[in-house]
Formats: C-alpha cells, sequence, structure tokens
C-alpha cells in the first residue's frame, strides 16, 4: 500500500494516519489514542469475586449460605463469579520458594488452586446450568449470561509464568493474584459492579485479625489510601493501583459474605462493607 493510500482522508481518520506512520512509543501520539468514549461491553454484568481463604477454605459453613444467596439473585442480577485460591496456593508458594522457583512459576501453581477452587463452585451451582469458563471461553459469557445469568471463573489472571516480578525488595509471591484476575474483568467488560466477598465487614486501618483497636474504614479513595501507607491491606495492593487507571471499574466494594443478606445489599446498590473508589 502506497503511503498515499495509508494516509488518504478516504480510508483512515488524522489519528489513525499517525498511529500507521508514527510510533507506538511516541507519548504524544498515544495520549490521542485516549479520546474516543469507553464502551461498556456488559453493562448489566456484576462481577463477584468468592474468597478463597477468606471463604471457600471455611467449607461448607461458609460457602452453602454464599451459593444460596448467589442463586437467590439470580433472578434480578447477571453474575461472573470469580474465585480466589488461598491456603492451598500459599503452601504452594512456600514449597516453590523453597526450592527457588520464580514467581512465573509461583503463578503457575497459583492458577491451578484458583481452578480448583472455581471448579468446586461451579459443581455447586451446576443443577442451576451455570458453565464453567476458562479464559479461552470468555468468548461465550454474554451467551452464558443471557441464557444462565451466571457463570464460574478462576480468578488468577492468565499470566502464568508471563507474571511480572515484585518490585525489587518485595519477594517472589505474584503481585497480580486472584483479586487483581477477577477486577480486571469487571474493568474490561466495563461491569455494574465489582464486589469481594470476603470474611471482614471491609477494610480497616489493619487488620482486624490481628489488631483489636484496628478501625473499620467505610468509604475511602485510592489516594487517601496511598496516604495511610497502611501496613495490610484488605484486597491486593495491584488491584488498587490498577483502579488509578481505570476507564470503568472506578469504584469497588468488600464485603462480608459470612453475613446473610450482605450479598443481596450489594448487588441491590446498597453501601455494605467498604468502598474504595479511584478518586
Ligand atoms: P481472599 O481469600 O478473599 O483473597 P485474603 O485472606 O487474601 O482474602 O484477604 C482478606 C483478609 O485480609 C481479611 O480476612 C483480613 O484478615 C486481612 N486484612 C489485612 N489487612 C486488612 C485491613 N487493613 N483491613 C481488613 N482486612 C485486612
Ligand atoms: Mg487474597
Amino acid at each position: 500500500m502506497s503511503d498515499a493510500l495509508l494516509t488518504g482522508d478516504a480510508l483512515l481518520t488524522d489519528l489513525g494516519a499517525r498511529l500507521v506512520t508514527g510510533s507506538l512509543t511516541d507519548e504524544e501520539l498515544l495520549a490521542g489514542t485516549g479520546e474516543a468514549v469507553p464502551f461498556q461491553i456488559l453493562p448489566d454484568a456484576n462481577v463477584v469475586k468468592i474468597g478463597g481463604q477468606s471463604l471457600i477454605d471455611r467449607g461448607r459453613a461458609a460457602v452453602f449460605p454464599v451459593i444460596e444467596e448467589l442463586v437467590a439473585n439470580l433472578p434480578r442480577h447477571r453474575l461472573i463469579i470469580g474465585c480466589g485460591a488461598g491456603t492451598r496456593a500459599r503452601h504452594a508458594y512456600s514449597i516453590g520458594l523453597d526450592l527457588g522457583l520464580p514467581t512465573g512459576v509461583l503463578s503457575v501453581l497459583g492458577t491451578f488452586v484458583s481452578s480448583q477452587n472455581a471448579r468446586m463452585i461451579h459443581y455447586l451451582l451446576a443443577r442451576y446450568g451455570i458453565p464453567f469458563i476458562e479464559p479461552a471461553g470468555f468468548a461465550q459469557l454474554p451467551l452464558y449470561l443471557e441464557e444462565r445469568r451466571a457463570v464460574v471463573f478462576f480468578g488468577m489472571p492468565p499470566y502464568t509464568f508471563w507474571q511480572r516480578n515484585p518490585e525489587l525488595g518485595a519477594g517472589r509471591i505474584p503481585p497480580h493474584r486472584t483479586d487483581t484476575g477477577v477486577y480486571l474483568v469487571s474493568e474490561v467488560f466495563g461491569a455494574r459492579s465489582m464486589i469481594f466477598i470476603k470474611d471482614e465487614k471491609g477494610l480497616y486501618t489493619a487488620d482486624p485479625k490481628k489488631d483489636p483497636n484496628a478501625k473499620f474504614i467505610p468509604r475511602i479513595t485510592v489516594g487517601e489510601l496511598k496516604e495511610l501507607d497502611l501496613q495490610d491491606v484488605v484486597v491486593e495492593r495491584a488491584v488498587l493501583e490498577l483502579m488509578e487507571n481505570a476507564g470503568h471499574s472506578r469504584s469497588i466494594q468488600i464485603i462480608n459474605g459470612l453475613e446473610p443478606g450482605n450479598i443481596t445489599r450489594a448487588l441491590n446498590g446498597e453501601h455494605v462493607g467498604t468502598v474504595i473508589t479511584s478518586d
């Protein structure tokens, strides 16, 4: 194709002409690519994460009521259900670390554990016709949501050994784990909500399991949270970093799934637990 054809008015927008002839590392050119209004692919879908350690590892007593409440909400809400990994992943990480294996390999291990959990949740939901989907199956997601109102997936982002390393000095555990993978699904599809179902009311000033004086924080921005510089937080820090640059998912909610009714309230748009916003 000649340059004239590539840059001709009929074929390309001004931005298009600059993109095909320019460099994708040119900052000014890149800035120009953000102007179109972002499209929300699944604006009615709710992404919910069932915690691994916080919920699934507690077994029947914690999991059955969550399943029951999710099912009760199907007539009113479409659900993309992601699953955490939890204690078995931490055990696998500890052995992998002892053997000197890199972050990318630990990421592969975590993926399998979150997949185990997703399989278990999926079989509990099977009688409602709800499918388990792998990353390759996300193309069918809209059909399943339309037909069955929900899907189950594993929360680990499918980076496997392409997982980035933590910052120098921050050890070797994969920084992008199941909170992050599930959050990114809500962001890319422009979902209606991103709800993390865990075992605490939400975010506190410290881990409430370790500090009885920890204070509950009902609402906070990512910027304010950064300023507090807490030693530990209730969601993966990568989620907070990604929220700063989010096009859609600029609000997340963390709720206590051990308390019946919270899932329903959160799905109905009520403020339960902690709401963290990008700004
Ligand atoms: P999941 O299994 O859903 O990934 P995690 O166990 O990884 O959940 O994270 C949730 C846990 O984080 C809570 O159960 C709580 O003990 C802990 N936590 C650490 N710091 C905080 C904090 N500042 N506020 C609330 N919970 C915290
Ligand atoms: Mg976790």
